[in-house]
C-alpha cells in the first residue's frame, strides 16, 4: 500500500503528523481521535503546542470552530506540512536482519514442500534514501486531490526501492523512534540528485492519477464551453426575433407618422422612432458580436474556462531519511517429505531476495508457477525439472 499513493486520509495524516512531530520531540497523548500534544522547551520549530488538544477527523468541517482539527486539507496539516516543507528534515535510521521478519517465499507454495529455516548472512551495508513527498493537484477554482507519497531510491546507483520505502514505513508505523540511528552522511549534491530521483519515481508513479484528473479537468471544460456555445445560439435566436419585431414596429412608426399632420403627434412619433432606431443599432451590435464569437469559437471564454481548470501539481518533499541497510546471502533450508536441500539468494533487509531463486538443474527461475520441489538433494523446479 505505501508503495502507491496515500490519498490524504485521517489514517495518513495520523501516520506522518506522529512521525513528524516525535521527531521534533513532541510528546503526544492520544485518547482515540483527541490529541493532547506538547513540544519540548527549546522546540526547534515555530510549531507550537502547550498541552494543546486537537482532534483528529476526516472532515474539518466535522468539528466546532473552536476546536483545533487535525484533518485532510485542514489549516493545521497544512501548517506542519510547510513546517515539514521548510525545515527539510533529514533523519536515518539503520535496518538489520533482527528489524524484519521475511516472509515465506512466494515459490514455495505447495503441501508437501516447506520452508524449515531461512538464515542471513549480512556481507555489507548499503545506503538508500527515503523522501515522503506531500502532493497538492488543484485547479484556481479546487482542490482537487491531495496525497502522500514515498520514493526511494539507492544513494550511489539511484536504483529504485519501493520495497524498502514500504518496509521503513511500517517499521516506524510499528516501533516509532525505537529504530536505532544511521551513520550515513551523504554530502549535500548527493542528497539533491538522490531527492531528484525519488521525485522522479514519485511522479512516474502518479502520472496515470494524473492524467486521470486531467482528463476529468478537461470533459468539464468541454462541458461548460458546450453550454455556452448553446446558450449563445439560444441568445442569438432571441435577438434576431427581437430585431425582427423592432424592425417592424419601426415600419409600423414610419406609416404612421406619414399618415399624421398633427404636428406634436407627429413628433412625438418620430422621436420614439428615432429612440427605437437607436434600440436596433445596439441590437444589432450585440447579434454581431454574438455571431462572431459563436464564427470564431468563443476564444475569450475557450481560454477563460480552460485557465480555470488548468492543473497545478506540487510536489513537495517532507522528510527525507537514511536509511542503512544490511545485503548479504539469504540460505533457505528445505524439506519435502524425508528430502532437504538448502538455496541461496543474494538478499537484502527490507527489500527481500534480490535475485529470483533458479532451478539448480536448468536454470529456470522458480516462482508460482514454477514451484520448487527437491530432486536429488537439489532445488529444481516443478515444471522444468520435476518428476
Ligand atoms: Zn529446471
Amino acid at each position: 500500500m505505501t508503495d502507491s499513493a496515500l490519498p490524504v486520509t485521517e489514517q495518513a495524516v495520523s501516520r506522518f503528523v506522529t512521525n513528524y512531530l516525535e521527531s521534533l520531540g513532541a510528546t503526544i497523548h492520544k485518547d482515540e481521535q483527541r490529541w493532547t500534544i506538547s513540544m519540548p522547551a527549546n522546540p526547534v520549530t515555530e510549531l507550537s503546542f502547550d498541552d494543546t488538544v486537537v482532534n483528529l477527523v476526516a472532515d474539518p468541517a466535522e468539528v466546532d470552530d473552536d476546536t483545533l482539527s487535525l484533518a485532510p486539507g485542514s489549516d493545521l496539516f497544512e501548517r506542519i506540512v510547510d513546517d515539514a516543507v521548510n525545515r527539510e528534515a533529514l533523519g536515518s535510521v539503520t535496518l538489520t536482519g533482527d528489524n524484519i521478519e521475511f516472509d515465506s517465499p512466494n515459490w514455495v507454495a505447495s503441501d508437501s514442500v516447506e520452508v524449515t529455516n531461512q538464515q542471513f548472512t549480512p556481507y555489507y551495508d548499503r545506503h538508500a534514501l527515503c523522501v515522503l513527498f506531500h502532493i497538492g493537484v488543484e485547479t484556481v477554482s479546487e482542490y482537487q486531490r491531495e496525497m502522500i507519497m514515498p520514493g526511494a531510491v539507492d544513494l550511489t546507483d539511484h536504483e529504485q526501492r519501493p520495497q524498502l520505502a514500504h518496509s521503513y514505513l511500517e517499521l516506524t508505523e510499528q516501533s516509532g523512534s525505537a529504530l536505532s540511528g544511521g551513520s550515513c552522511e551523504p554530502s549535500d549534491s548527493e542528497l539533491t540528485e538522490a531527492i531528484t530521483a525519488c521525485r522522479e519515481m514519485v511522479i512516474t508513479k502518479l502520472d496515470p492519477e494524473i492524467q486521470e484528473i486531467r482528463e476529468k479537468a478537461t470533459r468539464t471544460a468541454t462541458a461548460e464551453i458546450e453550454e455556452y456555445r448553446q446558450y449563445l445560439q439560444q441568445r442569438q435566436k432571441e435577438l434576431k426575433n427581437e430585431k425582427q419585431k423592432l424592425a417592424e414596429r419601426i415600419d409600423e412608426l414610419s406609416k404612421a407618422t406619414e399618415s399624421t399632420s398633427e404636428r406634436t403627434e407627429r413628433l412625438k412619433r418620430l422621436r420614439k422612432r428615432k429612440q427605437l432606431r437607436s434600440d436596433l443599432t445596439d441590437l444589432r451590435d450585440e447579434l454581431d458580436d454574438v455571431r462572431d464569437s459563436l464564427d470564431q469559437g468563443m476564444p475569450k471564454k475557450r481560454t477563460a474556462v480552460r485557465d480555470r481548470h488548468a492543473l497545478t501539481v506540487r510536489v513537495r518533499p517532507v522528510t527525507s531519511t537514511v536509511i542503512t541497510y544490511e545485503r548479504g546471502d539469504m540460505e533457505f533450508s528445505i524439506q519435502a517429505d524425508s528430502r532437504s536441500a538448502t538455496l541461496t539468494c543474494d538478499y537484502a533487509v527490507g527489500i527481500g531476495t534480490l535475485s529470483q531463486p533458479t532451478c539448480k538443474q536448468c536454470g529456470t527461475a522458480l516462482n508460482m508457477k514454477n514451484l520448487a520441489v527437491i530432486s536429488s538433494s537439489v532445488v529444481t523446479g516443478q515444471q522444468c525439472c520435476g518428476e
